[in-house]
């Protein structure tokens, strides 16, 4: 399959109908959605929408098929063993929860669980509530100079008491990317398992949790083109399997009386109540989409944009670049701090030039402490960037000096 630019940005409504256009670089917040998931989503509620797992007529039977196809498709998209791998949840900060839930239910006091000081709060407050409840042992990585994990540290903070390391995939401030099997390698020397959050990873394309020999894996569907309201945790069959629930309710259960009830096996185990059917219907289009894409091609357009931004913006003595400044290891999230002027300032101007950017501590506050900040302006890409959308953000940061100078 080819990758033709303007093509595939044709394939994404919202930004072919936005007039005036818009120069969307806040795709680490929510990527616009593709019209595959767009069209799953109108094509189940129109013709399939009913409950799933419990109904016996073909409506039913229909839905719960397309439920379980989109898991089976989220399941290729990982490679991971099984279907059975992939739960449901409402989004990575869901799926976080859950692990933190239910495997934290199996942790005892003094155990600990690592983490870095460059985690979304999502996989940090979890962990801080874990510790309120059980009494487990916290460690935090710390950070290199340019904002990278600093696995140098590993060998020296890892203890056999050590039953998780859950860190980021891709840093969601300064795009880093995490050696993960220097932390596999690592982990497996104590028995802990090794947690990844997703979220700012898989828009660049399929993950191989298999090959990457992690535990959990856990992403958002809206962050992958895909709708909102949905995303996965992925774990190890045999690790899933030993874990209590979390949510109990409707489908999630055997036989129920009063004295107590039984369990359903994983996956339903853990998707208790009815689940947000068409968005599961989306994601898996979606991401049956995104397992067939050139992701040679859409990195190096990708790449090839980052560059026209960081040289845009290295070029300017008034900016500092937060994270680091090559293409090593790192995907199109870039953070940027302008002496003297706060984000939401800056956001404000550059949206009068039909720029979108984020700007704040990103939910990664000790990371955005880290360089010394309350927060930053942070501009993402994604495979529909243009180069249009690069320049009218470096054009519009002339406009904001001299707008707020
Ligand atoms: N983890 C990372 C690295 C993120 O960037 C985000 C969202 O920005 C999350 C977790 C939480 O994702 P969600 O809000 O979709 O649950």
């Amino acid at each position: 399959m080819s990758f033709d630019p303007k093509a595939l940005r044709a394939e994404f409504p919202l930004l072919m109908l936005a007039q005036p256009p818009l120069h969307y670089l806040d795709n680490a917040a929510t990527s616009q959605i593709h019209r595959s998931a767009l069209k799953a989503m109108s094509d189940h509620d129109m013709f399939q929408r009913a409950n799933i797992m419990r109904g016996t007529h073909r409506l039913a039977e229909a839905a719960t098929a397309a439920y379980e196809d989109a898991r089976a498709r989220a399941a290729h998209f990982l490679n991971a063993a099984t279907p059975d791998e992939v739960v449901f949840t409402s989004g990575a900060t869901a799926a976080l929860n859950l692990v933190a839930h239910s495997f934290g239910d199996t942790l005892r006091p003094g155990d600990e669980v690592m983490l870095s000081l460059a985690e979304h709060h999502s996989n940090l407050v979890p962990w801080q509530l874990l510790r309120e409840r059980r009494g487990i042992v916290l460690r935090f990585l710390p950070l290199t100079a340019d904002g990278r994990i600093d696995l140098a540290a590993l060998a020296d903070m890892l203890t056999p008491r050590c039953r998780l390391i859950a860190l980021t995939h891709c840093s969601n401030v300064t795009g880093a990317i995490t050696d993960v099997a220097t932390v596999v390698a690592a982990a497996h020397g104590v028995g802990a398992r090794v947690l990844l959050d997703g979220a700012q990873q898989v828009q660049h394309g399929p993950v191989d949790v298999q090959g990457l020999d992690i535990d959990f894996y856990a992403f958002s569907g809206h962050k992958c083109y895909g709708p909102n309201g949905i995303g996965v945790l992925w774990a190890r069959g045999e690790v899933l399997a030993a874990m209590p629930p979390f949510l109990g309710g409707g489908g999630m259960v055997g036989e129920v009386t009063p004295e107590g009830s039984t369990f359903a096996r994983p996956p339903q185990r853990f998707e208790a109540g009815t689940p947000a059917i068409a968005q599961a219907v989306g994601l898996g289009a979606v991401l049956a989409w995104l397992s067939m894409l050139p992701w040679r091609a859409i990195r190096a357009h990708e790449n090839e944009l980052l560059r026209r931004l960081l040289a845009g913006l290295r070029g300017r003595s008034d900016i500092r670049i937060l994270g680091p400044v090559d293409l090593d290891a790192r995907q199109p999230v870039v953070s940027f701090d302008i002496a003297g002027l706060h984000p939401h300032d800056v956001c404000q101007v550059l949206d009068r030039h039909g720029v979108a950017l984020r700007g704040g501590h990103h939910c990664a506050q000790p990371l955005i402490r880290h360089f010394g900040l309350d927060g930053a302006n942070r501009a993402s890409i994604a495979m529909y960037t243009t180069q249009a959308d690069i320049d009218a953000l470096l054009d519009g940061l002339n406009d904001v000096v001299a707008v707020l100078r």
